[in-house]
């Protein structure tokens, strides 16, 4: 796929480091990294591909996507830059920091099962013990929840609900806040998780144990989903099945693509609302997560907030630096913090008592200590909120169990 590229830089424009002062090297942008990757295959590579200074311009990426949504041809960097990784830690090991993220996954189940425990040891790795790591110096973990997510689930339900690890552990309500919404369109959703995406793995460069992790996910999805739609509490998800997995693992994670969606396609099939827009009074703020830009979950999130009596007043575009845990690594940590300054002069206008809604759960946990004056929520919390206050009807049409076939870009 990287032999397609025609170098157009429609990649660049969507890129959220591309466009910082320190990326003024092609190399360090969005279409140079495909580049790269063209002059690998065509056998024109440079002198050491795994030099230092390579990987640290390949460290200006997170694996967002949001170039795949950008380019004609859906050329997958965060694959290419995730094999780029793999390749280069063979030769050259990994810090501490990649392996133990490596086991992010077992980390939130630990959160989620001894949240006190893990609160505890995630505070104390910082300063030095972080910078040794491998992590930022100044690191600071999420904390985990101390209470787990109060849904339900029904066995052969309507729709399956995929809860993943980390807002398991350390996010229940919005596990909950789409759990209520399906429950209030009269569906009975079966609950799946937690369950690890892969995003993390994908970030870090393990290609290989991704491919056979995420091939047991989609065996594992496909055989529960049966031709029920699942619905998905993090953009993260979303990305991982409906555009990393396909191109990864080929036709069964293609055909069950389809079949994932998030739950502001289904308020905007089955909903209304009560039409007198904003009454609460809340200045609403929408940050366009990269997640959710890469999803194109953007225009559907804005629409139901609306709907629901949340009209966004204004958006904020910029990546807010965190990336996941690529903002959380010593290598990321300076181009991470340039992000954040450009953030903040963006968001430098969000009057204090804002109400700040952002998909991604790690860009909630980045905006609540960037913008500590705003309200930081899960945009279907405020469905919730909404239906709870009676501005959202969902009852209209929950007679009938059927889901709407899912709209948006699929993995190719
Ligand atoms: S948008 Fe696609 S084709 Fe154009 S430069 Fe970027 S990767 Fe290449
Ligand atoms: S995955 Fe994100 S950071 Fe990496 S090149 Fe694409 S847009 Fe840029």
């Amino acid at each position: 796929m990287a032999e397609l590229c025609m170098r157009c830089g429609f990649c660049n424009a969507a890129c959220p480091t591309s466009s910082l002062p320190s990326a003024y090297l092609e190399s360090r942008t969005s279409r140079g990294r495909a580049v790269f990757f063209r002059g690998l295959l065509s056998g024109r590579p440079p002198e050491d591909p795994l030099a230092e200074e390579v990987a640290a311009d390949m460290e200006y990426c997170m694996s967002c996507g949001r170039c795949m949504n950008a380019c004609p041809l859906e050329i997958p960097i965060p694959l290419l830059v995730g094999a780029y990784r793999e390749a280069r830690a063979r030769e050259k090991g990994r810090s501490a920091a990649e392996r133990l993220l490596r086991g992010y996954d077992a980390l939130d189940r630990f959160a989620g099962a001894v949240p006190k425990l893990y609160n505890a040891a995630a505070g104390s790795v910082r300063g030095t013990i972080a910078k040794a790591l491998g992590f930022r110096e100044d690191l600071e973990l999420p904390r985990a929840s101390d209470r787990r997510p109060r849904i339900r689930g029904w066995r052969d339900g309507d729709v399956l609900l995929l809860v993943d690890t980390y807002t398991w552990a350390h996010e229940p309500g919005a596990p909950e806040a789409v759990w209520r919404l399906l429950i209030a369109m009269g569906l009975r959703p079966e609950v799946l998780g937690p369950l690890d995406h892969g995003m993390v793995l994908l970030d870090l460069g393990y290609i290989s144990r991704l491919r056979e992790e995420g091939a047991e996910l989609v065996e594992r999805l496909s055989r529960a989903a049966r031709g029920r739609k699942i619905v998905v509490v993090s953009p993260a998800s979303y990305y991982m099945l409906r555009r990393i997995y396909p191109i990864l693992l080929g036709d069964g994670a293609r055909r069950l693509s389809a079949d994932v969606l998030d739950v502001y396609e289904l308020v905007l099939e089955r909903c209304r609302g009560r039409g007198d827009g904003g009454r609460n009074g809340a200045r609403i703020t929408y940050h366009e997560s990269c997640l959710s830009r890469s999803n194109s979950q953007g225009d559907r999130i804005r629409k139901a907030l609306g709907m629901a009596g949340y009209p966004a007043e204004g958006t904020l575009t910029r990546c807010c630096g965190l990336g996941g845990a690529w903002g959380l690594r010593r290598n990321g940590a300076r181009i991470s913090d340039e992000l954040v300054r450009k953030f903040l002069e963006e968001a430098a206008a969000i009057p204090d008592g804002s109400v700040v809604a952002s998909e991604s759960e790690a860009c909630r946990f980045q905006l609540r200590r960037l913008l500590p004056r705003a309200e930081v929520i899960y945009p279907a919390d405020l469905l919730r909120r909404a239906l709870e206050d009676g501005s959202l009807d969902c009852s209209g049409r929950s007679g009938s169990a059927a889901i709407p076939p899912s709209a948006g870009k699929t993995g190719t």
